[in-house]
């Protein structure tokens, strides 16, 4: 089959992870006979750079278009003090947007080589296999214009959603755990948001449409809690924009980096754009050596979320987990021990094992 993707590597190590994505689809293209094409776009701080703006008409049209989209991660230190409408993440949000990617789904589950690598303790992590979906364009991120007020002494930000919008994301989340082991935790602060309030009613209203699903709520300063004293108990996690933001960042520990989480968005009959949950990481960008498994699992779900190919998408996550069996690693990874390998070497390790498949 021939499928089109809007390749969108934005900025520090994001270009360096899009090339080890994309030599790795290639491969599985070959392999099973799809041609890839990938259409390179300019998203975020290095768009500001090219186009003054950090989200390029050219983009938004060419993603409209595009049957998947990847994306690297976009940011870093030269643009932190452009004012707000300068800002790369304001590509970010605005590609979500253009193309109303509502939902966000984020697996979590650790890989058994790697426990060690996570700050938690073994036994505490030891079988979690989570998913977060969290709601991805409304909410505070999204409110009317956040305003100053009082000579700038005093703000306001706005937390609003619609019914529908909390709808959509909530049935999102009763068919992502009738997929898996049928259990439905819905995350919110009902004891003190209006927004929240009518999040539940909703999740209590939505029970009848998915008898088989067992929902538990959890407000979210005790979900916080029960992510890392026993993550193990939970399978899939619905939850608004901030709220989930903050959750699938703190549930990355349970995988030993950042670099190891990917991440799907998806529209409701549309186009899906796939990225790693990680930053651009300034830090470490054109050293080669920035973890590129998470963009690879990401391209994984892209195979299978966008495009049904689950056999693809399996292969690519099989070969990511011998390479770590066979005791590879990238530096950002804790490991007691094994071998340290650079972006390119752990692309090549992955190649190899799916191409003698
Ligand atoms: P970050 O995720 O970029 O980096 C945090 C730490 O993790 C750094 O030490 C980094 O080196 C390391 N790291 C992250 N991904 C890695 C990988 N694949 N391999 C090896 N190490 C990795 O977060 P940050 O430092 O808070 O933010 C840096 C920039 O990224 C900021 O400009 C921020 O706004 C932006 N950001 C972008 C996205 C996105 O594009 N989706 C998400 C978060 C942050």
């Amino acid at each position: 089959m021939e499928k089109n993707i809007v390749l969108l590597p934005g900025d520090g190590i994001g270009p360096e992870i899009i090339d080890a994505a994309t030599e790795v689809l290639s491969v599985i293209g070959t392999k099973f006979g799809h041609t890839f094409t990938f259409d390179s776009q300019a998203i975020g701080g290095s768009a500001i750079d090219l186009y003054d703006t950090p989200l390029p008409d050219q983009t938004v049209s060419a993603c409209k278009q595009a049957d998947a989209i990847l994306l690297g991660a976009v940011g870093g230190p030269k643009w932190d003090n452009n004012p707000s409408h300068l800002r790369p993440e304001r590509g970010l949000l605005g590609i979500r947007k253009a193309l109303d990617l509502y939902a966000n789904l984020r697996p979590v589950k650790g890989f058994k080589k790697l426990l060690s690598a996570s700050p938690l303790k073994e036994e505490v992590i030891k079988g979690s296999d989570l998913l977060i979906v969290r709601e991805l364009t409304g909410g505070l991120y999204f409110g009317t214009p956040s305003e100053r007020r009082d000579n700038g002494n005093a703000v306001v930000d706005t937390l609003s959603y619609s019914r529908y919008e909390m709808e959509r994301i909530i049935d999102k989340g009763f068919q992502s755990a009738q997929l898996r082991s049928k259990k439905l935790t819905s995350v919110d602060k009902a004891n003190v948001l209006e927004s929240s309030k009518l999040w539940r009613e909703i999740v209590e209203e939505k029970k009848a449409t998915y008898p088989d699903v067992e929902v538990e709520h959890l407000l979210v300063d005790a979900a916080a809690m029960k992510l890392i004293t026993n993550p193990s108990q939970f399978d899939v996690i619905v939850t608004e924009n901030m709220f989930g933001d903050i959750l699938s960042d703190e549930a990355s520990v349970l995988t030993g980096s950042l670099g190891m989480l990917p991440s799907a968005s998806l529209a409701e009959n549309g186009v899906g754009l796939y990225e790693p949950a990680h930053g651009s990481a300034p830090d470490i960008a054109g050293l080669g050596i920035a973890n590129p498994i998470a963009t690879l699992l990401s391209a994984a779900l892209m195979l299978r979320y966008s495009f049904s190919f689950e056999e693809e998408a399996a292969l690519i996550e099989e070969a990511i987990e011998a390479c770590i069996d066979k005791g590879y690693y990238t530096a950002d990874l804790q490991v007691q021990s094994g071998k340290k390998i650079n972006t390119e070497e752990m692309t090549e390790a992955i190649i190899a094992y799916i191409e003698q498949k």
